[in-house]
């Protein structure tokens, strides 16, 4: 259920109606947006709308909302949700890049990475520390080294940081270097983790897991998000089809279906989708053409010594090519590169 709030609501009018709700066992969420603020209400078991909540001051009206998830809907918040992170935004009308290897292998491979992609307009630096391999055998991530290495980059670059936690265990190391934590694929139904991650106080980087219907795919996100974070991006990242040709299938009708479900920002990973380096731009440019508020790359130094997903992974050469390429698009769709120099890089 979602309370909204007339325009010039006051606080203290506000603050009157989250009481209530409490009184009748609802959690309430203050969702605070430009024109008005509403207050999600969730929690309680009511099956009828409370009476008295419309008339009490400042409220426009009581909406009941029909989908599954309630805080993650449009129905909660009709403006788009920009996630700041210093004057990096991820939503709203810029194009934000993330890139970076799969895993962080040494300081040289992440600075060398790093310096390059930000001179081509990333703006998010991507590493994985805490690795989730299908094979135990493989590759696990340097831990928290591989955290200090990332956190170095950044006093370097400038970059953001986005690296995954995979389990409970890793929530707190992971906090306290990283400016975006990752949920990956596999633990996109790990609901102890996503509850964590909701108390974290970091934005976090929600991908779709390999088998999740995008219902699912949200009700993770509302997990997140009823532990108070609102700071949520989608990642669609490709699912498992009966196509083996590709690593999965980049579900592209799903970015603007859920544009329009939900006011979260949503990325594409064409990396983990195509398997292959050479998918990687053409599922690039379609994804946001097709709205994507943004990409996160896979990009490493050198790829065929990569430790991890060094097919699908861009040399930092590409990545610049493909950025070149992207820039049409954007502009065709009415959107504009997170970085301005980057357009003035490759047009002179
Ligand atoms: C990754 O980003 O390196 C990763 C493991 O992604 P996913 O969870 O989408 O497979
Ligand atoms: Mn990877």
């Amino acid at each position: 259920m979602i309370v909204v709030m007339k325009p010039r609501a006051t606080e203290e009018e506000i603050r009157a109606v989250e009481e209530r709700l409490q009184e009748l066992g609802f959690q309430p969420h203050l969702i605070r947006g430009v024109e008005r603020n509403v207050i999600g209400a969730v929690g309680a078991k009511l099956v009828e709308l409370p009476i008295g909540l419309e008339t009490m001051d400042g409220v426009d009206k009581v909406v009941r909302v029909r989908a599954p998830y309630k805080l993650v809907s449009r129905e909660a918040k009709e403006e788009d949700t920009v996630i700041k992170i210093g004057e990096v935004k991820i939503g709203g009308p810029q194009i934000c890049i993330a890139a970076g290897p799969c895993a962080v292998e040494s300081e040289k491979q992440v600075l060398e990475v790093a310096k390059k992609i930000k001179h081509m307009g990333a703006s998010i630096l991507r590493g994985g520390a805490f690795k989730p391999r299908t094979s135990p055998y493989s590759f696990q991530g340097l831990e928290e080294r591989g955290l200090q290495i990332l956190a170095a980059a950044r006093e370097e670059t400038g970059l953001k940081i986005v690296t995954e936690a995979i389990s409970l265990l890793d929530v707190d190391v992971v906090s306290r270097y990283a400016d975006i934590i990752q949920i990956g694929a596999r633990n996109m139904q790990n609901f102890p983790l996503l509850k964590e991650v909701g108390q974290s106080g970091k934005p976090v980087l929600l991908k779709r897991g390999v088998a999740a219907t995008i219902d699912e795919w949200l009700l993770a996100a509302e997990y997140v998000m009823a532990e108070g974070n609102y700071e949520i991006i989608l990642c669609e990242r490709g699912i498992r089809t009966f196509e083996t040709k590709t690593r999965n299938t980049l579900d592209i009708s799903s970015i603007p279906l859920v544009k329009k479900l939900s006011h979260l920002p949503v990325i594409a990973d064409p990396s983990h989708a195509a398997g292959d380096w050479r998918l990687v731009t053409p599922l690039a440019k379609a994804a946001i053409a097709a709205g994507a508020d943004g990409l996160i790359i896979e990009t490493h130094p050198d790829p065929q010594r990569a430790l991890c997903d060094g097919v699908q992974s861009l040399t930092t050469e590409n990545f610049g090519r493909l950025i070149g390429e992207l820039i049409p698009i954007v502009g065709a769709v009415g959107r504009k590169m997170q970085h301005y120099s980057v357009q003035e890089y490759y047009h002179n």
